[in-house]
């Protein structure tokens, strides 16, 4: 109708008027799942974006669905030397980090305070490359007055019917590994293996 030499005005005018409602509820969607200090993805978005990658479709991509829970090492120490308005520049260039070093296709969280969330579609080879790649880029990197920060990650593989509370579980259970072996370290999960989980999987419930 838009295109046609002459549209009917009021034709026209509803259909704009459509547009632009559209428009505005995508804004809106997008806003709603954006974290409004780093712009990544939000702690709301990751229930949802998780269902979506773990459905049965995602599953035909032939990877597995793996999750990293990132943690600022002494991130308090920032904040109590430099002040809240440094550390909150820390997180927002962090997030830049993040968005440097992982995949495009990869989905970035930050899942509250200075913890942020990677999901990505993987192996356990390509997880632990991933994220060792992101650790030395984070220590590498120079944050304004604050200099050095460094980062802990644990890390775990989502197993067919895996809860994404159940899988943050295992990845902090890792995180919390990383921490007490001194941090500035990555840690895989303690799970069991892919060919075990399936089968354990496959036991009748009913
Ligand atoms: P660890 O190495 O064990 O992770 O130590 P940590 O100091 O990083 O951990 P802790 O959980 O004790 O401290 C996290 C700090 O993050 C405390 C809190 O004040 C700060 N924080 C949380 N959210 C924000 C934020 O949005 N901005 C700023 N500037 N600080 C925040
Ligand atoms: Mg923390
Ligand atoms: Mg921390």
């Amino acid at each position: 109708v838009l295109d046609s030499p002459s549209p009917e005005p009021m034709l026209r005018m509803q259909i704009m008027h459509l547009v632009d409602l559209f428009a505005n509820q995508l804004r809106l969607i997008e806003a709603r799942e954006r974290d409004q200090l780093t712009g990544l993805l939000n702690r709301q978005a990751f229930t949802q974006t998780f269902l979506q990658l773990a459905s049965g479709a995602a599953e035909q991509l032939g990877h597995e669905l793996w999750l990293a829970i990132l943690d600022i090492d002494h991130f308090k120490r920032v904040n109590d030397t430099y002040g809240h308005l440094l550390g909150d520049e820390v997180l927002l260039r962090f997030a830049r980090v993040m968005e440097k070093s992982f995949r495009f296709n990869d989905r970035l969280f930050r899942f509250g305070g200075e913890e942020f969330l990677v999901l990505m579609r993987t192996d356990e080879t390509g997880a632990g490359i991933a994220l060792e790649r992101f650790r030395a880029a984070c220590e590498a990197y120079e944050f304004p007055v604050v200099g050095k920060v460094t980062v802990s990650i644990g890390y775990a593989r989502a197993n067919p019917g895996t809860l994404a509370p159940d899988l943050v579980d295992l990845a902090d259970q890792a995180l919390y590994q990383a921490k007490h072996e001194g941090r500035n370290r990555i840690q895989l999960a303690n799970q069991a293996p892919v060919a075990e989980s399936r089968e354990a999987g496959d036991v009748e419930l009913f």
